[in-house]
């Protein structure tokens, strides 16, 4: 039976300074930072995770910020464009918004729609696009209130190295349905409301190298561990190397490698954020799974401290 996922669970992407990247996407993007933790990998090393109020698959971002690592170069093979939706209506909100804290913007159309185009504090490139879809973010932050605040994902542009390939992968694996063509675009579309619209470019980005401002990978909505198992199946009888289920603490997770060189991950919806710690204080805490908990002290003494504060605009006034 052909399988199809809901969208985007989560995407994660490298940043450089731990704290520099807290007051990117909690303080000016009012993201609410869902969970302080360490990369289960390498421990010796963060790994955020920001969302909507509770954290939903779909609206999640996550980090690793390698303070001091080279800077990488975005092109193929990688989420070129991040795109996060806005309510109706919050566009200029939050093109004025972006312009006091000093980020420069860019306008530009795809498929009838807008998009306000910038790159974060460490080069990541990202767009906001007005959409009905999507249920309110109620987290309300540093300015940020819940009737303009970013719902989630709005999608993903792609940028292959084989577009041809991954094409295949978003409609014959994913489940994806190919809905337009528009210049150097096709577009795609899931069965969610968030985190469902994922735009392939077809024209070739360059080389793209992992590092400091580039994605590491896009994970893909599995709706429980049954569901993940046939998952793990179904990519694998379609010809790819996926890898063993990895426990991720707030989701279970496998991975593959399409042929345009993008890593994919399937990405379980529970146990989700709040299984750890409660809703009211999910993300204060340095959370770690039971194999680095007689760890703590010493990981706690070699991170750098961090905390979700207010930034201040560095142009107050300016319209
Ligand atoms: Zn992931």
């Amino acid at each position: 039976m052909k399988k199809q996922t809901a969208g985007i669970h989560h995407i994660t992407a490298i940043a450089g300074d731990a704290q520099e990247n807290i007051d990117f996407y909690a303080g000016i993007l009012g993201l609410r930072f869902v969970k302080k933790t360490i990369n289960f990998d390498d421990p010796n090393t963060y790994h955020f995770y920001f969302g909507n109020e509770g954290g939903e698959p779909g609206t999640i971002i996550t980090f690793f910020p390698w303070p001091g690592a080279y800077r990488g170069v975005i092109g193929n093979g990688q989420v070129g464009v991040t795109t996060y939706a806005i309510p109706e209506g919050a566009m200029d909100f939050w093109e004025d918004r972006l312009h006091r804290f000093g980020i420069d913007t860019k306008k530009t159309t795809r498929f009838g729609e807008l998009y306000l185009q910038f790159e974060d504090v460490h080069g990541l490139k990202l767009e906001l696009v007005e959409r009905t879809e999507g249920k309110q973010n109620e987290w309300e932050f540093n300015g940020v209130t819940k009737d303009v605040a970013i719902k989630g994902f709005g999608g993903a542009v792609l940028y292959s190295g084989a577009p041809g390939n991954t094409q295949e992968t978003l409609t014959d694996v994913m489940g994806l349905e190919k809905v337009a063509e528009e210049g150097e675009y096709i577009r795609f579309r899931s069965t969610g409301d968030i985190g469902n619209i994922i735009d392939l470019k077809i024209t070739s980005s360059g080389r793209g190298m992992m590092g400091v401002g580039t994605v590491h990978h896009i994970a893909w909505r599995a709706k429980d561990d049954a569901d993940h198992l046939d998952w793990q199946t179904y990519v694998r009888n379609k010809g790819y190397h996926v890898t063993p289920v990895q426990d991720r603490n707030y989701f279970n997770a496998i991975y593959f490698r399409e042929y345009g060189n993008i890593l994919f991950e399937i990405a379980t919806d529970p146990p989700g954020f709040a299984h750890d710690e409660s809703f009211e204080t999910m993300g204060e805490k340095l959370m770690l799974p039971s194999q680095y908990e007689p760890y703590r002290a010493q990981l706690e003494r070699s991170l750098p401290k961090v905390e979700v504060r207010s930034v201040m605009p560095k142009k107050e006034g300016l319209k």
